[in-house]
């Protein structure tokens, strides 16, 4: 099936790293032209460096910053004359106690992963309309279907996948569609990198990190093991594909099963 993706300029936020890095891998694979945000700038520029061959326009940007979300949306559409894919992508997630969660980070998670996803397709909508076509695909989670006992996050994650159903209607009549992919617990540095969730869950269960991330996969996701990002990439991809411009608001699980409810 051709993607049809082939010099669509793509915005990837969180892309220095885990399924980021992989949506933009298989963008470049399909000869997209790439625009990286991440506050990880070194992880950008290693990034930018291996997809020799692709057009890679790389910037340090927290999208927390209202400020620095518009420069960066005005840089790419001046470095590539217009924007056709929103790809809503960078996280995080921190377990704790339901009744002690500190209100500061409930916050902050909400200004990552809810209220930078709105401000960027807010700042990318009038692009979308000057072409008369634009997509969008938003990271949510499995844990924005069922709780995953992360406060924090299982809301917010909830939210994005409302936010995506609003916007899709909102969008649809300027021919753009909006998206969520809502993965199961993948192989990213999410889990495996110091005081992420890997350590998170030792702390919580009293085994070893490696035994505690291999007993959640074991005891949560029916095909027992966790996601590869290229398999959420791909999903990224095709939504975000014109073979699949009518699929609208809808939010996808890629899971290995482990969502319960079968709408
Ligand atoms: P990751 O930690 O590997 O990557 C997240 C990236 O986001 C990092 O490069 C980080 O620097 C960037 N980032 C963090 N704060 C930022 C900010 N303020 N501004 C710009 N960039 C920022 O994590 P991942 O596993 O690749 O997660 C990517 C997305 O997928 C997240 O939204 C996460 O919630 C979601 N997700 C992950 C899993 C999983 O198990 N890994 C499961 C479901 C959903």
């Amino acid at each position: 099936m051709d993607l049809g993706l082939k010099d669509k300029v793509v915005i990837v936020t969180g892309a220095a790293s885990g399924i980021g890095k992989a949506i933009t891998e298989a963008y470049a694979a399909e000869g997209a032209k790439l625009a990286l945000a991440d506050i990880n700038l070194t992880g950008l520029t290693k990034l930018q460096k291996a997809l020799k061959g692709t057009e890679v326009y790389v910037e340090q940007v927290d999208i927390t910053d209202a400020k620095a979300c518009k420069k960066f949306v005005n840089n790419v559409a001046k470095k590539f004359g217009k924007i056709d894919i929103l790809v809503n992508n960078a996280g995080t997630a921190k377990m704790g106690d339901m009744e002690t969660f500190p209100e500061a980070t409930f916050r902050a998670h909400a200004e990552l992963m809810m209220y930078a996803p709105v401000r960027l397709t807010n700042l990318c909508i009038p692009h979308f309309k000057k072409n008369g076509w634009g997509s969008v695909v938003n990271t949510a989670s499995v844990f924005g279907k069922q709780p995953g006992g992360l406060i924090s996050y299982d809301s917010i994650k909830a939210a994005d996948i409302m936010i995506t159903k609003d916007y899709s209607n909102y969008c649809a009549p300027f021919n753009v569609n909006v998206n969520a992919v809502c993965p199961g617990p993948v192989d990213t540095p999410l889990w495996h990198a110091k005081g992420q969730l890997g350590d998170q869950l030792a702390g919580a269960t009293g085994m070893a990190k490696a035994d505690a991330i291999d007993w959640f996969a074991k005891a949560n996701i029916p095909m027992g093991r966790y996601a590869k990002p290229e398999e959420i990439a791909s999903a990224v991809l095709f939504l975000s594909s014109e073979p699949a411009h009518y699929i609208t608001g809808v939010a996808i699980n890629v899971d290995g099963g482990m969502v319960k409810s079968f709408i």
